[in-house]
């Protein structure tokens, strides 16, 4: 019997995994998938000469995260690699903001645009110098983020106060427009608070289109050599290195629950597997309260919760296998991994108030990816793997774009709306589709079934938004792993600090199962019973 079952193995499964076996436990990761990895795979699948990650690419969070740092993935082979420029943000006439990983770099082409925006730019970089650390460490520990939190209170005092506080909360349009005269500052900061949920009126966009933009600026967008499936191998190595197992194929049907404490789980295939000492869940919140853990088991109040919980948008996305690089008609796009498409921050506004009135976006704002521009290993010399997402509502009530879009994302869905997402790099790009020697198109209903955690196409477990962050993730109460079952925690980005690849949760559950207190012995009388018991047909 494993110390600990974990449920999926994407990288939080996975990092929560490696750090519960670095301290000694014995661990078994099921994952319901063939594969593991969860957000973070690639393969040979659009074209065989073509490497494409499946979701994720882009690992900015990765590479600052004490928590992945820490696992010495390099030790695995794991190798990093970087775009010339981070991001670009083109406009139709022909300007880009970039973002560089130098701030003097980037000041400069917002200088050149407007004068004194390069300043204004600088100013925001001193700000990250004096809190940076600080932010990182408090977002990257368990909640409430004691001493990073002081460190950071007494950091704000000293810069500023409140006065920096407020900047952080404000809605990135308002950033925008007291910091800079000219646009590209502004499409900086809107373009990747867009990665996450959140619109340029939204609370905290501000604050949070800063964090990324800083990060990229100082840790880069990195991509792994070869795809982010080696990020996921690296992992898995390690992992079984220090004895851990992983099952794939196995899908979690239940978590098996006596006299309120978490004793094991069940498969699909009528598996009983039980766990010694705790169950860490890497599954979305909907899908632990109220589908693997017994509505019986569960207080009133979380279920009342759950009822809540808010997804973030739906997502689309297209892969293509490209005979050449991007015609972009601003040159500057083609150095950047990472290339933003929107026309101003009203395009953004449009596209987010859109997506809330239930309407497919007329105009998708795109996330566009340039692999090989990240990574020569991607694709042959001259050809481009390249990718592009946006951003849907859950339930689509029309089509701003007026192509009849239903939302049942059927075959003529699919068609129409990857043509809209084409449509939208070709007015960027002139000459883009002449080049697609294959597209791949992922709606929302395949990315839910590549990973259940991606339920309808969210992508971030959850809301970024200010009403589902700290305290209130992923419920009301105290941003922790733990839930009302003891013995089991969440490990998941439905949890603190949330979205992306950067194993806060997955560690988070980690350290709170190893402060846990083990069992009582009639509890371990149970978990024996259970792997006597073995392959089961019954739910007792
Ligand atoms: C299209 C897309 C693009 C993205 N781009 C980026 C990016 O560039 N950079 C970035 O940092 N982040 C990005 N993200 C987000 C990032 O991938 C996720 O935040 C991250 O993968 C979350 O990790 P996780 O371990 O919590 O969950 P996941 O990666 O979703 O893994 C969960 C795993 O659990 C398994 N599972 C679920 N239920 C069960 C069950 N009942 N039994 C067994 N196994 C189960 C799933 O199959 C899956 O393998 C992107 C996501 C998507 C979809």
């Amino acid at each position: 019997m494993a110390d600990a079952v974990v449920i999926g193995a994407g990288p939080n499964g996975l990092v929560a995994a490696n750090l519960l076996a670095d301290a000694g436990w014995s661990v078994e990761v099921l994952e319901a998938q063939d594969e593991p990895g969860g957000g973070v795979r690639s393969a040979r699948d659009v074209h065989p000469a073509f490497v494409h990650d499946l979701f994720s690419s882009f690992y900015p969070l990765a590479a600052a995260s004490p928590v992945i740092r820490g696992l010495g993935l390099h030790r695995e082979g794991l190798r990093w690699s970087h775009a010339p420029a981070v991001v670009a943000h083109p406009l139709l006439d022909g300007r880009c903001a970039v973002l560089h990983r130098r701030a003097i770099d980037t000041a400069a082409v917002l200088d050149a645009d407007t004068a004194g925006d390069g300043a204004a730019w600088l100013r925001l970089c001193t700000a990250w110098e004096r809190l940076g650390d600080d932010l990182v460490a408090a977002l990257f520990t368990p909640f409430p983020p004691v001493r990073p939190g002081l460190r950071l209170a007494a950091r704000l005092r000293a810069g500023g106060g409140l006065r920096m506080a407020r900047t952080l909360v404000l809605p990135v349009r308002r950033l925008g427009e007291e910091e800079f005269r000219g646009e590209l500052g502004s499409l900086l900061l809107a373009g990747n608070a867009l990665h996450a949920d959140l619109a340029p009126e939204a609370a905290g966009s501000g604050g949070f289109g800063w964090l990324m933009a800083m990060l990229g600026q100082t840790y880069g967008f990195p991509v792994p050599v070869g795809g982010a499936g080696s990020l996921t191998a690296a992992l898995v190595s390690r992992l079984r290195r220090h004895g851990g197992t992983l099952r794939c194929g196995a899908r979690v049907t239940s978590v098996v629950v006596r006299s309120g404490r978490a004793v094991g789980v069940r498969t699909a295939d009528g598996d009983a597997v039980p766990a010694r000492r705790a169950v860490l869940a890497d599954v979305s919140v909907p899908a632990l309260y109220g589908e693997l853990v017994s509505r019986d088991d569960l207080p009133t109040r979380v279920l009342e919760d759950v009822r809540r919980f808010q997804w973030d948008f739906a997502t689309f996305k297209v892969d293509w296998a490209l005979e050449g690089a991007v015609p972009w008609s601003a040159p500057a796009a083609a150095q950047a991994g990472t290339v933003h498409l929107a026309e101003g921050v009203d395009a953004l506004t449009r596209f987010a108030a859109q997506i809330a009135m239930g309407q497919v976006p007329e105009r998708p704002f795109l996330l566009f990816g340039q692999m090989t521009t990240a990574d020569g290993s991607r694709s042959p010399a001259g050809t481009q793997s390249a990718w592009a997402y946006t951003h849907l509502p859950h339930r689509v009530r029309g089509d701003a774009g007026g192509a009849g879009i239903t939302g049942s994302w059927d075959r003529t869905d699919q068609e129409l709306m990857a043509d809209r997402v084409e449509a939208q790099v070709e007015r960027y790009a002139p000459g883009f589709r002449s080049l697609v020697a294959a597209r791949r198109v992922l709606a929302p209903p395949h990315l839910e079934a590549q990973d259940a955690n991606l339920h309808g196409g969210a992508i971030n477990g959850g809301t970024a938004a200010m009403h589902q962050q700290l305290v209130f993730r992923p419920l009301p109460g105290t941003g922790r792993p733990e839930t009302p079952i003891a013995g089991l925690f969440l490990a998941s980005a439905g949890a603190h600090p949330g979205g992306g690849v950067h194993g806060a949760p997955g560690a988070n559950a980690a350290q709170a199962a190893l402060r846990s207190r083990s069992p009582s012995r009639l509890l371990s009388g149970a978990q024996r019973a259970l792997s006597r018991r073995g392959r089961l047909g019954r739910r007792d």
